[in-house]
């Protein structure tokens, strides 16, 4: 009986495990079913409509780190270097020479594609290998037997997927804000949306909260715009610049020492590469312009008065917490993913099991620190594949994009069914493409 994995979003994780599943059974190894739900459209986040970027913002990594990268795979013993080879017909270099784009991309000197067509390439990649993908929301995750059920809802209705192991990925929801529905305040999905219909921003005093990726993309936009300040709140002690030389992206592409580190070890090379760090491009800018600066804190809480919004900032200076206030005419939320956005999916069955195997109640750190060789969490049956809080045990790369073509081997590798599962009834769906 073939397993079903199902795995909420179509992004790039899901594509990669889908193209080298077709591509096992192609070889005529035995792979699991790979149902992909998705609320939206393969790729969604990488295109104006999906809230992360107005899609004309470049890719951070360099395209090679495409579906297969780093092209080692470990998984069928005597064959791997034929699944390599079979993996390369979908690859970034396989879809510039198939739509013509090759000799062009090489006589520009390579640039780093813009997200969205980086996003074409997804939907290539997914067109080509025959992605399965269910449209639909995911709105809840319970338990069916020895198995999984998650509860759709689409325009056809609401429904249910049945899976022996589900996968969810996806950096959660942009449309959060500090203070919804005011007009001074814009959630990351709000910002972007703005950009894609080429609406100017004119403000003097703008505060961007965050102090990662997604707050530097949102930078590197807000320079083209009418701002007189911008202050970037986030926790460090500085804007840091991702360490990006040959040792630090092996980190990302090789994780094979990663597992002989210390937590605390590990921990320190997540904060200098990964967390709250800004890319040495995005630094450049940065640096080009001064109307930046840093403000050092956690916003707290804030409130609209007097034409501004207040924003309330807790620190820590020599071990004493601080509160300050700050106003400002303009304050872009760039805080808003959260890799635990689908915890709140689950209902209660579904929670009891995950905490009895956690030992605890469910909590990020609880869970970070759970995951096992195969990217699920740890003594959990039926098997949670959870890539984005992999980083902390099995090598930063496994969130973003630097090892999708390990990733896929992790996932696929796992065992998905019990040696006597239960018998399931078999999904019945219309895939959107
Ligand atoms: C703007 C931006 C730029 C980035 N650039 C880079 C980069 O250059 N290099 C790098 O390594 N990393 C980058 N990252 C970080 C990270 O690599 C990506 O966020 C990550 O690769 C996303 O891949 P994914 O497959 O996990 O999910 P995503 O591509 O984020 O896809 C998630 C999908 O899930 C869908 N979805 C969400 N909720 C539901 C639901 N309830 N039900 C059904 N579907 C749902 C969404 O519509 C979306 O299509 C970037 C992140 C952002 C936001």
């Amino acid at each position: 009986m073939t397993a079903t994995l199902a795995i909420i979003g179509a992004g790039p994780k899901a594509v990669a495990v889908a193209a080298k599943a077709a591509v096992l059974r192609g070889m005529g190894v035995p792979a699991p079913e790979v149902l992909t739900v998705e609320r939206s459209a393969v790729a969604a986040n990488w295109q104006p409509g999906g809230g992360w970027t107005d899609g004309n913002h470049r890719l951070g990594t360099g395209p090679e780190k495409d579906v297969g990268f780093p092209y080692r795979s470990a998984l069928v013993p005597r064959r791997n270097a034929e699944l390599d080879e079979q993996m390369m017909r979908y690859s970034w270099q396989s879809y510039l020479v198939g739509t013509g784009q090759f000799a062009d991309w090489i006589d520009r000197g390579r640039p780093a594609p813009p997200h969205r067509t980086w996003a074409r390439y997804l939907g290539w990649v997914a067109d080509q290998v025959g992605m399965r993908v269910l449209r639909g929301e995911v709105t809840g995750i319970g338990i069916d037997g020895d198995g999984w059920a998650l509860s759709t809802d689409s325009e056809d209705g609401p429904g249910t997927v049945l899976a022996d192991a589900i996968m969810a990925t996806g950096p959660g929801q942009a449309e959060r804000s500090i203070l919804p529905g005011n007009p001074r305040v814009l959630s990351i999905a709000q910002f972007w949306h703005r950009a894609a219909a080429h609406e100017r921003i004119g403000a003097e005093r703008v505060a961007v909260i965050g102090g990662g990726e997604t707050a530097a993309a949102i930078l590197n936009e807000l320079f083209a715009h009418r701002v007189s300040t911008i202050t970037v709140i986030a926790p460090q002690v500085t804007l840091f610049t991702r360490g990006e030389g040959f040792f630090e992206n092996t980190l990302f592409s090789d994780p094979t020492h990663w597992a002989g580190l210390t937590l605390a070890e590990r921990r320190d090379a997540i904060a200098r590469t990964d967390r709250g760090v800004f890319s040495a491009r995005v630094q450049d800018a940065l640096l080009a312009d001064d109307r930046i600066r840093h403000l050092r804190g956690r916003v707290a809480h804030a409130v609209a008065r007097d034409d501004q919004i207040r924003l309330t900032l807790h620190s820590d200076r020599a071990g004493e917490s601080l509160e300050t206030v700050h106003g400002f005419d303009l304050v872009i939320d760039g805080s808003g993913a959260d890799t635990l956005w689908f915890t709140e999916l689950f209902t209660q069955d579904a929670l009891d099991l995950i905490e009895l195997s956690l030992g605890g109640p469910m909590t990020g750190e609880r869970l970070q620190e759970s995951i096992g060789y195969d990217l699920s969490v740890g003594q959990l049956s039926p098997k949670l594949f959870l890539p984005n809080l992999s980083g902390l045990n099995q090598g930063p790369g496994f969130p973003n994009l630097s090892c999708l073509g390990l990733l896929s081997d992790r996932v696929l590798g796992a065992e998905l069914t019990r040696p006597d599962p239960l018998p399931r009834r078999t999904n019945e769906y219309q895939p959107i493409r």
